[in-house]
């Protein structure tokens, strides 16, 4: 057979989410999903929805859910982007922004999604090693560069880096795109937004997917300056211009209009966050303090790739990676008070049993 079609076809190595375990009765802590149901207001949109607005397009700036999410933020319309999970706007991000012969930045123990866009899109890139304690190097991003991503707080770490040493970065490369994934920023950092207005190459990235319990509608979003909004719509625009369905439009401005939800849910995860802090301490695992709804830890007792094991025997679910370095740790979502005793009764198990 004359296979040489296949010379030609764009070849990737895709990336590879947690496990969506088919079984109800687990306890999953391997995705960073919220514990809790999205905003009360959800509900009601569901059970009343006029399905006659679906015969009709969405809008393809998603107006109701983008000016929703300008108002929470206090900037314009014109200043947020929205689309499917920030997976999508990340993706027409780099699509839009990384657009140079000079390599994109980001560290070598990130988001494992970076590298999988740069491939796909043939942008290069160079990943630059996190310090011993997992804190990036300020220094490392001071270089000549096509653009430069990292998410704050990091994942898999869950360390969180100051406002003041993104913005050094982001200063020291006027002639490139910053972007900071935020997916995690609502659990106690603070956000670095308020230097979208004095930056020009700053793009901040968040999702409703973590704080917002809402990571099976998939909406995500980005904030800049109008200028960088327009060109990520103009690329967008280029390729799909109604990706986000008309419900979930409206279902996410009902979410981010309940403030008073949103912050409750925050704090019982991170009062959960901090309860096991002391509880993986105990067990005697070895963590870099997390600011993320995400605990990533070594157990140093026994290696993580048999706690990992041990637990799924258990019908408990976490995240293990077998690459360099992380394969020495479990990144162990935060669920509820409940979820995690159980955890820690078969931790100690495992463990000390
Ligand atoms: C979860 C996550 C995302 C993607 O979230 P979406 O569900 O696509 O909004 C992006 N970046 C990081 C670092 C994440 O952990």
């Amino acid at each position: 057979m004359n296979n040489s079609w296949e010379d030609n076809v764009r070849r990737v190595v895709p990336y590879v989410p947690g496990e969506q375990p088919k079984e109800t009765d687990v306890i999953k802590l391997n995705t960073n999903e919220n514990p809790y149901p999205p905003a009360p207001e959800v509900r009601a949109i569901l059970d009343s929805f006029d399905e006659s607005r679906m015969r009709l397009y969405p809008t393809p700036d998603a107006a109701e859910l983008t000016d929703a999410i300008a108002e929470r933020y206090g900037l314009k319309s014109s200043q947020v982007f929205v689309g499917v999970g920030s997976d999508d706007v990340i993706s027409m991000a780099f699509l839009t922004f990384f657009n140079s012969d000079k390599p994109v930045l980001f560290p070598d123990i990130t988001y494992s999604f970076y590298d999988v866009w740069a491939d796909v899109y043939r942008i290069p890139y160079q990943t630059k090693p996190l310090r011993a304690d997992l804190t990036i190097d300020p220094a490392d991003y001071k270089c000549e560069n096509g653009g430069i991503i990292f998410p704050n707080p990091n994942a898999p770490t869950g360390v969180y880096e100051s406002v003041e040493m993104i913005e050094d970065i982001v200063k020291a490369n006027p002639d490139s795109v910053v972007m900071i994934d935020e997916a995690y920023i609502d659990f106690g950092g603070e956000s670095c937004l308020p230097l979208i207005e004095k930056y020009d190459n700053l793009l901040v990235i968040q999702t409703f997917s973590k704080s917002r319990s809402m990571a099976g509608m998939r909406i995500g979003f980005a904030m800049g300056c109008e200028k960088l909004i327009k060109y990520m719509n103009d690329v967008k625009f280029s390729i799909n211009s109604y990706t986000m369905n008309t419900v979930t439009q409206v279902c996410g401005a009902a979410a981010v209009r309940d403030e008073k939800y949103f912050r409750d849910t925050v704090q019982k995860i991170i009062d959960t966050r901090e309860y096991s802090k002391k509880k993986l301490s105990e067990l005697g695992f070895m963590f870099p303090d997390s600011m993320s709804n995400f605990i990533f830890a070594s157990p140093h007792k026994k290696s993580a790739e048999y706690v990992f094991t041990e637990l799924k025997k258990r019908r408990i679910f976490v995240r293990w990676w077998d690459k360099p370095i992380v394969r020495d740790y479990l990144r162990i979502s935060v669920g509820t008070r409940e979820e995690m005793d159980k955890l820690f009764a078969a931790l100690e198990e495992i463990i000390n049993g």
